[in-house]
C-alpha cells in the first residue's frame, strides 16, 4: 500500500490520504516515499499583513491570487509574535499545546532571559512535547530542508531537519540579493536533492514595519520589493521544471499595528506598583508581559496593575480568556497581561521605540495575515473565507501524504480549496466498492 502512486496534478480523497499514510507508519519503519508525490514549498513573509496588498502595487501576488487560491486573510494562533506563530504553522497546535509561548527562551528561576536569535539554538525550547511536520515527514520516509525558517536550529527528539540554512548573527533581512540566493538554494534541494518539502522563511516586511511603521512609503516599497521575489520565486520553479509538481504556500505569522506614542502604558508609574514585589518579570517586549510576584504579592500586584490603565489587561493566569489558547501551559506566569491594538507596555525603562508593532490579539484586524496557495492541488482563481493558521498543518500533511500527529487544526476547514478527488478511485485502480467502504469508514478525520 504504502508504494501507491499519487499521480501528477490528483490529489488523494483526503480520508484516503490519511488512511494510507497512516497505514505503514509503524513506528521505526520509514516508508519508502514515493517518486510521484508532488512537492511543497512553505513560504513565510514575516509580518506579512493581510491588507498590504491594497496600497501597494503586487501584480505577482495577484497572479498567483488568479491561479491559485487566496484566503481573504489568516488569523494567527495567540500570541501574534514570529516564533511561536511559526511553530504553529510546523505543528497546527495552538500556543498552550505547543509550549514556544515566547520569542525569549527564559527560565523564571535563574531570571535568564534570550533574545529571539539565541533562543532559535535553545533545543529544550523547541522540543517541549511536540514535532514539527519537518520530523514527521522525515520519519515517514520523505525528505526535508528549512532556510532561516524560525525553529529550524533545534533538534527534536535528537532529529533535525536533513538539510538547513540557520541565519548568522547580525544577518541582514532586507538584502534583496540573499532572497534570490535562498529562492535558489530552495530549487536545488528540490531538483538536485529531491527533497519533498521546504520552508523558506523572509525577516520582512516585519523588520520594516517595526522600524518605520504599517502605515509607512518604506512598508510599502518593502513590500514591492517581496512582490518582485514572489515573481522571482514562481520563475524560477518554471525554470526548474517544478511547476506541475510542486503546492507553492505562501503565508506569514502576524499582521502589524502602529505604536501609540501618547497615553502610554508605564507600569513604574502605576500608584502603588514596586517592581520590589516581583520575582521575575518578561516586560518591554510589544503589548505583552509575564510577572511573578514574590510570594504573597499576588493580589496586591493584581489589584494594583488591574485598572492601572484603560488599554492594559492584566489576568491571572487561570482567569486568562480561554479564546487564546495560550495560558493553560506551565510555562506561563502566574500573572499575564497584554495592551490594546496600539498601545505596548513599559516596564522599569522606556526602551520600545518601534513605529508598528505586533503581538496583540489575534482577533484585531491589524493582525490578520495572508495565506495564498498555487499548485496541482490546488484550484485556480478561487477566493476562500478567513481561517485560523492552527489549520495549515493537516493541509501540509495532506499536500504531503503524510500521518499527522495529534494536532487543533482540521482538513475540514482548507478542503474547499484542493481540486475534486474524484478520479483517484480510477487512478489507483481500486474496486470501487472497496473505495466505498473505505471512505464510509473513514468518515471525517477527528484530530
Ligand atoms: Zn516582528
Amino acid at each position: 500500500m504504502s508504494a501507491l502512486p499519487l499521480l501528477k496534478g490528483e490529489m488523494m480523497f483526503p480520508s484516503l490520504a490519511l488512511l494510507f499514510a497512516a497505514l505503514p507508519v509503524a513506528k521505526g519503519s520509514p516508508v519508502p516515499h514515493t517518486s510521484g508525490r508532488d512537492k511543497v514549498l512553505l513560504v513565510s513573509f514575516d509580518g506579512f499583513r493581510w491588507d498590504y496588498d491594497q496600497d501597494v502595487d503586487t501584480p505577482n501576488l495577484d497572479a498567483m491570487a488568479a491561479e491559485g487560491v487566496k484566503a481573504q486573510y489568516m488569523t494567527p494562533a495567540f500570541i501574534t509574535l514570529t516564533s511561536p506563530c511559526h511553530f504553529t504553522l510546523l505543528t497546527g497546535k495552538y500556543m498552550e499545546n505547543h509550549g514556544v509561548i515566547h520569542n525569549m527562551c527564559f527560565n523564571t528561576s535563574t531570571g535568564v532571559k534570550l533574545p529571539y536569535y539565541s533562543t532559535q539554538g535553545i533545543d529544550s525550547w523547541w522540543d517541549n512535547g511536540s514535532l514539527p511536520i519537518w520530523i514527521t515527514a522525515q520519519r515517514q520516509g520523505l525528505k526535508t530542508g528549512s532556510i532561516h525558517f524560525p525553529g529550524t536550529k533545534a533538534k527534536y527528539q535528537g532529529e533535525e531537519v536533513s538539510m538547513k540554512l540557520v541565519e548568522p548573527p547580525l544577518f541582514n533581512y532586507s538584502n534583496e540579493t540573499i532572497w534570490r540566493q535562498n529562492i535558489d538554494t530552495a530549487m536545488e534541494w528540490f531538483t538536485v536533492n529531491n527533497l519533498d518539502f521546504i520552508t523558506l522563511y523572509f525577516g520582512e516586511p516585519d523588520s520594516t514595519g517595526h522600524k518605520y511603521g504599517p502605515e509607512s512609503t518604506q512598508r510599502r516599497n518593502m513590500v514591492g520589493q517581496v512582490d518582485k521575489t514572489i515573481g522571482y520565486l514562481r520563475q524560477r520553479i518554471r525554470e526548474s521544471g517544478l511547476e506541475s509538481n510542486l503546492n507553492l504556500i505562501i503565508t506569514s505569522d502576524h499582521g502589524m499595528e502602529t505604536v501609540i506614542k501618547s497615553n502610554e502604558i508605564y507600569l513604574r508609574n502605576v500608584e502603588n506598583f514596586t517592581f520590589s514585589d516581583i520575582q521575575f518579570e518578561l516586560l518591554d517586549y510589544g503589548p505583552n508581559g509575564l510577572l511573578i510576584p514574590k510570594e504573597g504579592k499576588l493580589e496586591h500586584v493584581y489589584s494594583v496593575l488591574k485598572n492601572a490603565h484603560p488599554k492594559l489587561h492584566v489576568y491571572k493566569k487561570e482567569e486568562f480568556p480561554k479564546r487564546f489558547h495560550y495560558a493553560n501551559h506551565p510555562r506561563i506566569t502566574p500573572l499575564l497581561m497584554y495592551g490594546d491594538p496600539g498601545y505596548v507596555i513599559h516596564g522599569r525603562y522606556k526602551v520600545q521605540f518601534n513605529a508598528g508593532e505586533h503581538g496583540f490579539d489575534n482577533e484585531a484586524m491589524n493582525m490578520k495575515t495572508i495565506f495564498r496557495a498555487v499548485g496541482p492541488a490546488f484550484k485556480q482563481g478561487l477566493l476562500v473565507e478567513p481561517f485560523e493558521s492552527v489549520n495549515v498543518y493537516a493541509l501540509l500533511c495532506e499536500l504531503l501524504g503524510i500521518a499527522p500527529e495529534p494536532h487543533d487544526g482540521s482538513l475540514e476547514v482548507t478542503r474547499p480549496m484542493l481540486r475534486s478527488s474524484a478520479p483517484l478511485l480510477a487512478a489507483i485502480k481500486l474496486p470501487v466498492t472497496l473505495g466505498i467502504a473505505l471512505i464510509l469508514s473513514c468518515g471525517r478525520g477527528v484530530y
